[in-house]
């Protein structure tokens, strides 16, 4: 692995919460951390070249205006890596020497990191044309450019769980590329059922379209808005099938068995019509 490192380049920009900030502008510093396969060779085209990220990161930091320099930060890492795709993992720190706080500070700053992760997402929808709405929501995350769909599993035709009265399912699951954290793309997961008409009001009711993270790498995370793994795919038949086919040695991070063995031993109903 090698590192290449930019340090402490100066950009005049715009960025910050008060108005008078994106009037005036002032000097942001800036840092980028490079993490790409040793090329083992001498030859430019093997690498990234250092000079290119340096005007790729000032045009990118002149020509829009964040408010906040953690989304800036973020941002420009996810974009070096689409530049740059050799890059396998991206570090970004802007410092702000000057950042408005009325006492005197060396500087603030705000560090991110970018680099893919794999996701496995569930997909179910039992409205309308059900086929549509699921190849729907692949399109909509393949078009998106901070993801790409890597596989989709056969869709299956499932019975309701939970709230029985309703129609049969189509399920799914997705493997996906993502750039995206946890939670971005939850609120991408979120966009996409809503622009699809997706109305919240039975739990585990009727739905045009479902989409959930089942897996984010080997994530842990147990927040109020977001479990991963996925709180129940231990009991759905419909998650675990699905994703079976993408991922059968899968290992559950916290559970230690693989995907085929939780989908043997579910007992949940909601199986293949
Ligand atoms: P369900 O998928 O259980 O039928 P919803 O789709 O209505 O229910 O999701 C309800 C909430 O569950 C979402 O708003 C989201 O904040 C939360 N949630 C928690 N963990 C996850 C996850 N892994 N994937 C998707 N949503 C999740
Ligand atoms: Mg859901």
């Amino acid at each position: 692995m090698t590192v290449i490192k930019i340090t402490d380049l100066e950009i005049f920009a715009n960025h910050g919460v008060l108005k008078e900030e994106n009037v005036l502008g002032q000097k942001f510093v800036l840092s980028v951390e490079i993490e790409l396969p040793s090329a083992g060779t001498d030859r430019l085209e093997d690498t990234i070249d250092y000079g290119e990220v340096c005007v790729f990161a000032e045009r990118f930091l002149m020509e829009k205006t964040y408010n906040l320099i953690e989304a800036a930060a973020s941002d420009l890492a996810k974009r070096i890596m689409l530049k740059f795709p050799k890059a396998v993992r991206v570090s970004v720190e802007i410092k702000k020497p000057w950042a408005p706080v009325k006492m005197h500070v060396g500087c603030v700053s705000a560090r991110a990191e970018a680099l893919w992760h794999t996701a496995y997402i569930s997909v179910g929808s039992n409205l309308g044309d059900r086929r549509q709405h699921v190849n729907r929501a692949k399109d909509e995350l393949d078009e998106n450019v901070f993801c790409r769909v890597v596989k989709t599993a056969p869709l299956i035709e499932t019975k309701p769980v939970g709230y029985k009265d309703q129609n049969d399912f189509l399920n799914g699951c997705i493997e996906l590329e993502t750039l995206l954290g946890p939670l971005e793309l939850l609120g991408l997961l979120h966009k996409i059922e809503d622009g699809d008409g997706r109305v919240r009001d039975i739990h585990w009711g009727p739905r045009t379209i479902d989409l959930d993270i089942v897996f984010y790498d080997n994530l842990i995370l147990n927040s109020d808005e977001l479990t991963i793994p996925h709180k129940e795919m231990k009991n759905r038949y419909f998650v675990l099938k699905p994703l079976s086919e993408l991922a059968p040695y899968k290992i559950h991070p916290s559970d230690g068995r693989t995907v085929i063995d939780l989908l043997a031993e579910t007992c949940n109903d909601g199986k293949e019509k």
